[in-house]
């Protein structure tokens, strides 16, 4: 019986971080056996907001790689694919331009969200027309193509045919607007893509080291996964916790405790979480102690992938062998999907080029 598929991904905008792990890559790991998995780098959805920069992201390209291979993607049992060497998707995306309106896009909460905290443009406005679409509430100055990446997304998505996508909560939308699509396709042009369903991970969304809601590479208030053991305890000493204990005998909020947060999520000792958690309630406890602890078992988690990361750092013509070797594969799915949508669409008025 054939497996259902997984097709999921990241930008290759930096080096990946905790929340990464927590969203996505640990279900990733979890299910390549089970499902045929597929594992997306978003290059050409990365230039969305770095275009004037593309030269930055091959290297970045090979530091993703790195990040799966560290964490235990199996080369041999998923398949890395680089989305600006397979065709498909963007053809597919073109079609599906078709299928959204502009009013669909700009509702997009996450769209709307990384809008405002990437500050596209110059924030004034030339003439008329940018005023009226900034009264509107529509930057008038993000390129198309930024507000336009939850069609793409589709695409990657439907390019393999994909069931199921492991992402973070802040991902929801994303999949939402590719079943929307996926829905629209089928009623015009007949039962052909896969309506996928999103599987979130274990911890929605892993708040940053300085406390806001989601550690993000933007927001550069990331833990990584290549971080040295230096560096994790840097961070985590400086990480935030409750601006209202001055002194270890004032007792603290656990609850949106992104030290705590972190404790919950990748200290597997519960006893000590526990004993931490209530001696912070009561205030017996320092929070040096609970950030030496918290670096402890990050460090501790972090040591394996490591050591994987180092194997594969060494063989730098291998990944890259890697990167090739796999997106071809990838293409033998992605190439029928597309003949199959094409079909559907009788957009094959001549037959097939070869
Ligand atoms: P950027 O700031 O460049 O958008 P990002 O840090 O938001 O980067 P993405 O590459 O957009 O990372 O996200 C890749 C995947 O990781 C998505 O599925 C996303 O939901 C998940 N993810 C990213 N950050 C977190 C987080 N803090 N908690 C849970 N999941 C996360
Ligand atoms: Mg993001």
């Amino acid at each position: 019986m054939n497996k259902k598929r997984i097709l999921t991904g990241d930008r290759p905008t930096g080096p990946l971080h905790l929340g990464h792990y927590v969203g996505s890559l640990a279900n990733r790991v979890k299910l390549q056996h089970e499902y045929e998995t597929y594992v997306l780098i978003a290059d050409v959805q990365a230039l969305t907001d770095n275009f004037e920069h593309p030269e930055m992201l091959g290297e970045n390209v090979r530091e993703v790689v790195l990040d799966y291979l560290a964490v235990g993607i199996d080369p041999d049992v998923a398949t890395i694919v680089l989305q600006s060497m397979t065709p498909e998707i963007h053809e597919l995306s073109i079609y599906y331009m078709n299928l959204v309106t502009l009013s669909r896009l700009t509702r997009n909460p996450t769209v709307k969200s990384e809008i405002t905290q990437k500050s596209f443009g110059k924030g004034e406005f030339d003439d008329e027309e940018e005023h009226r679409l900034a009264a509107l509430g529509v930057n008038p100055q993000v390129p198309v193509g930024f507000l336009a990446y939850p069609i793409h997304q589709a695409a990657d998505i439907t390019a393999f045919n994909a069931h199921l996508v492991p992402v973070g909560a802040d991902q929801a939308p994303m999949i939402e607007q590719t079943r929307e699509i996926v829905r629209k396709f089928n009623a015009l042009y007949g039962e052909t893509l896969v309506e996928p369903a999103a599987l979130i991970g274990a911890v929605e969304r892993l708040p940053g080291t300085d406390g806001s809601p989601k550690m993000s590479k933007t927001l550069g208030n990331c833990i990584d996964l290549k971080d040295t053991a230096g560096e994790v305890e840097k961070k985590v000493r400086g990480m935030y916790t409750d601006p209202k204990r001055i002194r270890a005998d004032i007792p603290g909020t656990v609850e949106g405790n992104p030290v705590f947060a972190y404790h919950d999520a990748f200290n597997p000792n519960v006893d000590e979480v526990n004993d931490l958690k209530d001696r912070y309630r009561a205030g017996k406890v320092g929070d040096v102690e609970v950030k030496k602890k918290l670096a402890a078992a990050l460090n501790a988690f972090l040591d394996p992938i490591r050591e994987r990361r180092a194997v594969w750092e060494a063989r730098p013509k291998d990944v890259d062998e890697l990167i090739l070797e796999s997106t071809r594969r990838a293409r033998r799915t992605t190439g029928p999907v597309l003949e199959a949508v094409r079909d559907a669409m009788k957009v094959n008025y001549f037959g097939h080029l070869d």
